[in-house]
Parts: structure tokens; sequence; C-alpha cells
């Protein structure tokens, strides 16, 4: 029974890992709390037990837009759904609390205030099947998305005794866990660890760009991302801004999100996102929480962020559909500056120290980055993934030592006043202001590494730093001091070790240099990338097309129309039988019965063509 309604409402055949012991146990009318990442699809754990139980299933969740695309989707899927939030006007509230009393809705997703609200009316009108708690994390105080609601859903166990609780989030850390549990009373839960590993996402970490060759290789990556959604993470609004005008000005459709703007452009952005009119967006870490599009193909991070948590949440917004996703971290000097002031102005500076220090760790690492990651969030691991930058291009060290003397004598020449660009300027031989006004044109060192570029030397010091030869006195001026480590390099003592500095050059620039020819053309053919064997790419974009039209009819993101994933199987499977097409996975029986028709259409007009083609 319970494979059987996965296909026929779901279109799936098997289960992720943990989804079918959770629905048994929802089945068996016993609590759980369930910890999985982003995307590793907690929805159909609490879904599918509230179509195979009687009554209807209150979902509780903190965000419209949320309760908006859940909707969305399982209507889509033939289910009745509702979502009573703040949203609503008078008449669709009566009319869906009319519909509940009459026992036809399935699922009724429902804002914390609503459900506190309903808690002595609605609510004990109907038959309720179980109870999920969305984004249960939103119940500790210690997390990013306090909502106070939340921690009065202690409620529901008192008022409903006999009523499963199902809490579901993808924030894994101890004392969150601990909140959940005691506040919402759960009654010998059961508690549901998935593996946080995500293999699907590549790693890739760039130390010490510039703002130039950081732009250049934004515009590369999403050029090698051609049409496919994706999101920058920026470290301030104002970044945000410029970035999205630089990307604007390359023809890429951008929108920007952040707490500086009304919520009113806020959605706008959102919705803009969602429904494909932009393809960017260039966002603070504000925007995340309530994307469920499953298309996001990659994740930039323009900016280091300040944690491993925000980084592995933000990263895992792509990718949610399972199919190959990239993901991109620059990391620079200045990020560790400003990060490492907001960490020490915050209150709970330890803390905040700490983590960002876990995170320069990540982003400064010569092993598998994934096994960081997943080791990170107590999960081991004996192998390299294999999709991340380390795996693929292992750092190769070099003897390094005269190049960190030269840097640490530039340093020590001028008493230790001195930050890194100026003593960039210093080691080159530049002409600047400060550079004359100080008389450091007279040190002996000055234009003694006149033979490393500026953004190779950018680097080398970031590496110095992380080997811990200097640090920065945050309280003088960013200064950059020499440690007992260094002292001992500097004075030959010891020998220092660097990584080799491995620049790709974007490979559209180096093949257009060779045979001299423009290196954008302006004409180029759009097609997606190919994710599966015999797949035909002209056929995933008519499909494509046909997709966004069905849902543009509805008003609805294209994804929730047929999930990319089908679409890139349907273009490799080729169907041409209504039966045929149904057997995909995403295509249950209503979605089958709803746009088979149309789709087969598309696909047997395509091979008819390629059969012309042939003969
Ligand atoms: P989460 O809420 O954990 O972030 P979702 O529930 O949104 O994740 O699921 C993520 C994606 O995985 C969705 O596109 C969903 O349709 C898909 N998915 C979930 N369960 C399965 C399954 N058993 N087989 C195939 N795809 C699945
Ligand atoms: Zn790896």
């Amino acid at each position: 029974m319970i494979f059987k309604t996965l296909k026929s409402y779901f279109g799936y055949t098997s289960f992720r890992p943990l989804q079918e012991e959770i629905v048994r146990r929802i089945l068996d009318r016993k609590d759980a709390l369930v910890l999985m990442p982003t995307g590793g699809g907690k929805s159909i754990c609490y879904q599918l037990p509230a179509l195979l139980m009687e009554g209807t299933a209150i979902v509780v969740s903190p965000l419209i837009s949320l309760m908006k695309d859940q909707v969305e989707s399982l209507q889509n899927n033939g289910i009745i759904a509702r979502a009573l939030n703040s949203s609503c006007d008078e008449t669709t509230h009566a009319s869906i609390r009319f519909e509940c009393r009459q026992g036809r809705v399935k699922l009724l997703y429902i804002s914390p205030e609503r459900l506190l609200a309903e808690v002595n009316y609605l609510l004990k009108d109907i038959r309720i099947s179980l109870f999920a708690i969305d984004e249960a994390h939103c119940i500790s105080q210690w997390g990013h998305d306090f909502r106070p609601e939340y921690t009065q859903l202690s409620v529901l166990r008192q008022q409903f005794p006999d009523v499963p609780i199902v809490a579901l989030t993808a924030t894994a850390d101890k004392i969150t866990r601990e909140d959940i549990l005691r506040q919402l009373h759960l009654r010998d839960p059961e508690i549901f660890i998935s593996s946080f590993d995500r293999p699907n996402l590549s790693l890739d970490v760039r130390r010490g760009y510039q703002q130039k060759e950081k732009l250049r290789t934004l515009f590369d990556f999403i050029d090698r991302h051609r049409g496919e959604s994706g999101i920058v993470y920026c470290m301030s609004r104002s970044k945000t801004e410029s970035v999205a005008e630089k990307l604007e000005q390359q023809g890429i459709r951008t929108a920007v999100y952040h707490a500086g703007l009304s919520s009113q452009q806020r959605d706008q952005a959102q919705d803009d996102f969602i429904n494909d009119r932009v393809q960017v967006v260039c966002a603070t870490i504000a925007f995340g929480m309530g994307i469920d599009k499953s298309n996001v193909r990659w994740v930039v991070h323009y900016n280091l962020p300040k944690s491993i948590e925000s980084y592995y949440q933000e990263i895992g917004r792509a990718g949610r559909d399972g199919l190959p996703s990239d993901t991109l971290l620059f990391y620079s000097f200045g990020d560790i500056l400003l990060l490492s002031k907001f960490a020490q102005e915050s209150n709970q500076q330890e803390i905040n120290l700490e983590k960002l220090h876990r995170m320069q760790q990540y982003a400064e690492a010569d092993i598998c980055r994934r096994r960081i990651l997943l080791n990170y969030f107590g999960e081991t691991t004996d192998h390299n993934c294999g999709n991340c930058d380390v795996c693929k291009n292992p750092p190769r060290r070099f003897d390094g030592t005269v190049i960190v003397q030269k840097a640490l004598s530039g340093i020590a020449r001028t008493g230790e006043q001195v930050g890194t660009h100026t003593l960039i300027d210093l080691l080159r031989g530049a002409v600047s202001q400060e550079v004359i006004e100080k008389g450091y044109d007279k040190l002996k060192t000055y234009g003694a590494g006149r033979d490393i570029p500026g953004r190779d030397w950018q680097d080398y010091l970031l590496q110095m730093l992380n080997l811990g030869y200097v640090e920065i006195a945050y309280n003088e001026n960013n200064w950059l001091k020499i440690t007992t480590a260094g002292k001992k390099v500097l004075f030959g003592q010891e020998r220092a070790e660097l990584v080799t500095i491995q620049r790709t050059e974007p490979a559209r620039k180096a093949a257009a240099k060779k045979k001299g020819l423009p290196a954008r053309p302006t004409v180029e053919p759009v097609l997606s990338p190919v994710f599966f064997d015999n797949e035909d790419p002209e056929l995933f974009e008519a499909l494509r097309l046909l997709c966004k039209r069905l849902a543009d009819q509805q008003a609805i993101p294209a994804y929730l129309v047929l999930s990319d994933k089908t679409l890139h199987q349907l273009a490799a499977v080729r169907p041409t039988t209504l039966e045929a097409f149904g057997e995909i996975g995403g295509i249950g029986e209503y979605k089958k019965g709803k746009y088979g028709k149309e789709f087969l259409e598309v696909i047997r007009q395509r091979m008819g063509e390629k059969e012309g083609v042939s003969k």
C-alpha cells in the first residue's frame, strides 16, 4: 500500500534513506524527530502518512512562501491541500474551514499564530491524522530562525494526546535537537538522523582573488551554467547590489535580495527567481528559507560565510532534485578582517570566533573538503569524495621560505605597522601614497617581491596567516604582526612550505585567445548540459519550454509541473505511450493524466524530426 501510494501520488518507486522507516513510525501513531539535510526529502515523510491515514494532517510551517509552494506542489499531484495564514482573506478563510470540517482536506498547512488561535476551535471540530512541525529548529532561541510562537506548540501534546507528532528540520546541532524534543513534549520519540552528505553538490574554493578576478571567474562560472538558476551570496547589502549590477551588464537577468529592501521588493525578487523571470539572485544570508525551488543548479559564495552551518545550509539550496549542481566559494583576506571584526563585536564572541576559525580551516583545507564538512556534522567517512577541488586537483607544495622571508622582512622593517595592501605595494615596489609618505621606498625590501604578481602575494599572505606566521592586530588598524613561528622562518631557523598557486584561466577565454577569436560570441545555442545516457538536449529544451508554458497557464513555478530531473529523464528515455510516460520518476497518476498527452506530443514530434533527418 505504501509503495503504491508513493508511486501513484508522487511518481517515485523507491524511498530515500530513512523515509520508509519514518512513514511507518507515523502510521503506527508514534512520535518522531527527523533531521535531514535540505533537499533530503523530508516532505514525503509526513505527506505520505497523511494520505494513508484518516482525517486531516496539520502541518505547521513558519513561512507563507513555503506553505504556498508545498500546497501548490501537492495540488499538482492531485492531493487536496490548503494553507491557513495571514495572507488569506476572510472568504478564503471561511471556505477552507468549511472544507476542513467536511473532512475533505488531506493536508492543512498553518502558521504557528493561526494554529494557536484555532486550537480550541477548528482543530477541535475536525479529525486530525497527525501533526507535522516543519522547520522545527524555529523553536530554538539559539538558532537564527527563532520564532517565539513555536515555543507555544507544547499545547498540541496537551490538547491532542493521541495524535502523533513529527518534527522535521535540517539543523542538526545538539542544542536545537534537545530544545525541540523538550518543548514539543514528544512522547518516546524516535530520532531519525539521515546522512548530511549531498554527493551531487560539487565543492570548490578559490583563495585570495581580487575583485576583478573574482568577477571574471563568476562570469565564466555563470557562462558554464547558461540559463540555469543560481544564487550568489554576498556579505553585505551593498555588495549584492554592485555584483548584481555587474551581472546585469553582462546580460544576465539578476535580482537583489537583502533585509534592507521592503518586504514587497523581497517578495518580488523571490517570486521572479522561483518563476525563472531572473536567472540569478544576489543575496545576503536573509535569502533562503522558503526557497523550495528544486532546480537551483549552482550557489556561489562571493565572500566567506561566518560558519560552516551557514555555508552548508546555503549551498544546500542547490540541487534539491538530486541532479549534479555546482558550488563555488571565494575566500579573501578582506573577508577574514571583516568577519573577525563582526565576531569580536558580537555578544557570543568566543563561539563566533571559533565558528569562523572552523570555516577558515575548511576553506584552507588540503584534504577532501566533503570529509571536513561531514566530520563537522559528526559523520565520518573513509573515502575521498572525488567531487571537490582538492580531490580533483590535489594541492602541490613547494619550499616557499624565501617568499615568506621577504614578506616578513617587509613587515619587520615597517616596525610591524603595515596592513596587507601597503605591504604588497612595498614588496612590489609600487609608488602608492602611503609608501611614499612613510618612506617605505627607502627600505631594503622595497621592490624585493617585484617578480610576484600582486594577486599571488594576496594568496601567499593568506597562506602565511593560516600557517600562523603572521597575525592581524584587529585593534591596531589591522596591521600585520610577526608571530614566534614567523620569526623562526625569518631568521632562517625553519623552512616554510607554501601551496603552489594554480589558476585556471577561463576555458573560453583561453581557447579564444589561441584562435584569436572574440571571447564572448554573441549568438550561441543555449543548451543545457546532459545528465543521463542517451539524453537528447534539444528535446530537453522543447520539454522545458512546454513545461514553462503549462506552468504559466496555471501561474505556478515550472518545477512544480515537472521537475528538471523528470524532464532530463524524459529526454533520455523518450517514452511514446502514456503508460511509459507514467513510469518516469516523479510522474504520478495525476500528472500523467493532466500533462501526459502534451508531453508525448512534443516527444513524438521531435522523434519524427530526427527520423526525417536520418532518412
Ligand atoms: P527537504 O524538505 O528535505 O528539503 P523535499 O521534501 O523538498 O526536501 O525533497 C527534495 C526533493 O527530493 C524533491 O524534489 C522531492 O520531490 C524529491 N524526493 C523526495 N523523496 C524522493 C524519493 N523517494 N525519490 C525521488 N525523489 C524524491
Ligand atoms: Zn573530496
